[in-house]
């Protein structure tokens, strides 16, 4: 059996890049993962692909899992579309021997931990607000008014961040370090 893994953090953390240097890791050490790919109600963009980027299902389907309990963990957001980690997808590689590697929010940890105890959460956290800010607004691709609402949530989740059992602070250009010790944390469990 593999380990379920969910690693939570503010927009701007820096998390994608972990999730994406510990991949590495695994590959390097010849270690089994798979990166969850998430069901959603929302259409596909330019360049989706079904199975690739996510499970895309009509919204009625998508209800009907909720009502069937096919979810680990899912949510509506302000778009009013529905996305969540189906049990089937993340069984299917755990049963494998697969650990599995779940990117999602503060609220689906939650729904996580109360249906399968055993996995471990990570937050990726970024050295303190004021950097977060700084790296949102290098990025150049956020409105005044996006940067504000990320900031707000980001500033929500660190106060919640004590939910999870590991706390790793990505420090400006040392991602790679982030991964290893996120590696080290799973390894050891
Ligand atoms: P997008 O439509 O830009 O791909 O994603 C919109 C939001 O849905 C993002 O904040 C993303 O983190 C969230 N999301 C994607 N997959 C899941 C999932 O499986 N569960 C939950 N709770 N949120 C998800």
């Amino acid at each position: 059996m593999g380990k379920l893994i969910v690693i939570s953090g503010p927009s701007g953390a820096g998390k994608g890049t972990v999730v994406q240097a510990l991949l590495e890791l695994y590959k390097t050490n010849n270690s089994k993962v798979h990166l969850s790919i998430s069901a959603t109600s929302r259409i596909p963009r330019v360049g989706e692909v079904d199975g690739v980027n996510y499970y895309f299902i009509s919204e009625s389907e998508f209800l009907e899992k909720i009502k069937e309990g096919a979810f680990l963990e899912y949510n509506q957001y302000g778009t009013g579309k529905y996305y969540g980690t189906l049990k089937s997808h993340v069984f299917e590689y755990l049963d494998k021997d697969y650990d599995v590697i779940l990117e999602i929010d503060i609220n689906g940890y939650k729904q996580v931990i109360s249906n399968y105890p055993d996995a471990v959460g990570i937050f990726i956290a970024p050295p303190s607000l004021e950097v977060l800010e700084q790296r949102l607004r290098d990025r150049g691709t956020e409105t005044e008014e996006n940067i504000k609402k990320r900031l707000e949530t980001a500033k929500s989740e660190m106060e919640n961040k004590e939910i999870y059992p590991h706390i790793i602070i990505n420090e400006d250009g040392k991602v790679l370090d982030a991964a290893v010790e996120v590696y080290n944390i799973i390894k050891d469990k």
